[in-house]
């Protein structure tokens, strides 16, 4: 049975409805990653009456609890571990004994971060005015939403004039591989596991899969990646994705492309995998402690009732929405995951922007052209705007500049000098077309290349630009220089 939220209840039921029932809202928001609590937050601060529902017990979506933050943190700590165990001693560190790895702070290490931030963004909602809605939302039609409390008690029902719905994304399965989240798993169990298996096995080439290939790798345990395409890093630019095969390789990981995975399967504590040559079809079999089946994303609308709204999806799930983010209803808007576009964390904030400021202004802006990918190995690989593939298609005239990190003074003091910045222009205005980094600290100099892609900067914009030093970003600086001129220090 529903009840409408005026109605007076027991204990936390109580608290909940008080909470959301003295007006009918503005905006309601279903799903409270970086797309809907961004979303929420700014629609609030633009004044606007706003609730968030989240079925998960926790802010913050896919990224904060189960993606971006906890890998990052098993990314850095891991990669601290290798730099004491493998480099401290020649940079004049001495190291008294040997230097271990204890597991189980180290996940306490990552599930602080993750409790930190969750816990962040509940007290933005608090000083922003937006009401938390603990549940789960489903469309009873398109102006009312149904949330089931995860705490019990009955449902309730909440009238907007505006829904946004963000309800994001989950592991893309692999026909016929079973998940057990033990020995089997998808991106989420990888993250908690018990204990560091002694072989790994990786379905996926692509950032989530080497993300966690290197987290372990460092911990010890032997990484095969299987991977279908030829090249590793979906996405990147041909060049980056060769140096980066060479690097990851070098550090030890088995990254075996062109190889298609047949099947896998537990039997015990081993998962079997049977794997084929892409080309060639000969068969062979594998062993692993633990599969981690990373081969992508689906959109996420399971409960939501869609039908009742009347939303519409296309061939891969997605949400269907126009260039304004608004469904085939005016007033319900779709970001992030669950719709259109790469599935980031970033580009799903934008959206929640863009969404709300639709809602209250009628104009918003998200730049689809301007989106950066970051995969934090080491070296870290970072890249916006078009690459060289992507401009030959287009049949766009361009010019390339390159600067290696050997050459940059930061990084050889750092001793850290693998890879390179590649800024690429176009022949005839310089503009900046796409930028390219395969290096320490990529992930932060890539804004730089944002930056100068948004503002419509030529290279010659960026090599005028004084650089402090001695930085990592003077090889940025040296790499524009080298589309229209020639680097200094190379
Ligand atoms: P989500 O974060 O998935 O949030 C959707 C929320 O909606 C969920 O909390 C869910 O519980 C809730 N929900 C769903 N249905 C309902 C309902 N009916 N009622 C109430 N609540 C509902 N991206 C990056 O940019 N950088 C990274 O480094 C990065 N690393 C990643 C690492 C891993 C291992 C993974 C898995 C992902 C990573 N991502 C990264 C991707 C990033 O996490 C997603 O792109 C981002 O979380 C999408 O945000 P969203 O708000 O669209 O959806």
């Amino acid at each position: 049975m529903l009840r409408s939220f005026t109605s007076t209840q027991s204990s936390k039921l109580a608290q909940f409805v008080r909470y959301a029932s003295t007006k009918k809202y503005d905006v309601v928001v279903i799903g409270g990653g970086p797309g809907g609590y961004v979303a929420a937050i700014k629609a609030a601060q633009l004044g606007l009456n706003t609730a968030c529902i989240e079925k998960r017990g926790a802010l913050g979506g896919t990224c904060l609890n189960v993606g971006c933050i906890p890998s990052k943190s098993l990314l850095n700590n891991t990669h601290l571990l290798h730099t004491v165990q493998h480099e401290a001693r020649d940079r004049g560190i001495a190291i008294d004994g040997t230097v271990g790895v204890d597991f189980g702070k180290l996940m306490a290490a990552k599930e602080k971060s993750v409790k930190q931030l969750t816990g962040g963004v509940e007290m933005l909602f608090k000083k922003n005015k937006v009401d938390y809605l603990k549940g789960t939302g489903s469309f009873v039609d398109e102006k009312k939403v149904k949330v089931d409390p995860i705490e019990g008690g009955e449902p309730v029902e909440v009238e907007a004039e505006n829904f946004i719905v963000a309800t994001g994304s989950e592991p893309t399965p692999f026909p016929g591989i079973e998940v057990d989240e033990e020995r089997i798993v998808t991106s989420t169990g990888i993250l908690s596991l018990k204990e560091i298996p002694e072989r790994l096995a990786i379905i996926g080439g692509g950032i989530i899969g080497l993300e966690m290939a290197s987290v372990y790798a460092r911990l010890g345990s032997k990484v095969t990646v299987l991977e279908f395409q030829n090249s590793i890093g979906a996405g990147m630019d041909a060049e980056v994705s060769k140096t980066t095969q060479k690097l990851l390789s070098k550090q030890g990981l088995n990254i075996k492309t062109g190889t298609k995975v047949l099947s896998g399967k537990r039997e015990g504590d081993v998962v079997k995998i049977e794997v084929e040559d892409a080309k060639s079809g000969k068969k062979e079999d594998l062993e692993a402690d633990v599969l981690l089946v990373a081969v992508g994303r689906r959109p996420y609308t399971e409960g939501l009732n869609l039908e009742a709204a009347g939303l519409e999806k296309d061939n891969k799930g997605r949400l269907v929405i126009d260039d304004q983010l608004k469904s085939k209803h005016d007033h319900i808007r779709i970001i992030g995951d669950v719709t259109f576009g790469p599935m980031l964390a970033h580009k799903a904030e934008e959206e929640g922007i863009a969404a709300a400021e639709y809602i209250k202004n009628g104009h918003g802006h998200v730049n689809y052209a301007n989106i950066p990918s970051v995969m934090y190995t080491h070296p870290e690989v970072a890249w916006v705007g078009l690459n060289e593939e992507q401009l030959k298609e287009k049949g766009i005239k361009y010019k390339v500049g390159k600067f290696p990190f050997i050459a940059n003074s930061r990084a050889k003091t750092n001793l850290d000098t693998d890879g390179f910045v590649k800024i690429i222009a176009d022949a005839e205005t310089e503009r900046v077309l796409g930028a390219h980094i395969i290096g320490p600290n990529a992930g932060e100099m890539i804004a730089e290349a944002g930056l100068a892609l948004e503002y419509g900067a030529s290279t010659e914009d960026i090599a005028r630009t004084c650089h402090a030093h001695p930085t990592l970003s003077e090889a940025f600086k040296e790499a524009a220089l080298a589309t229209f001129d020639k680097p200094i220090n190379f």
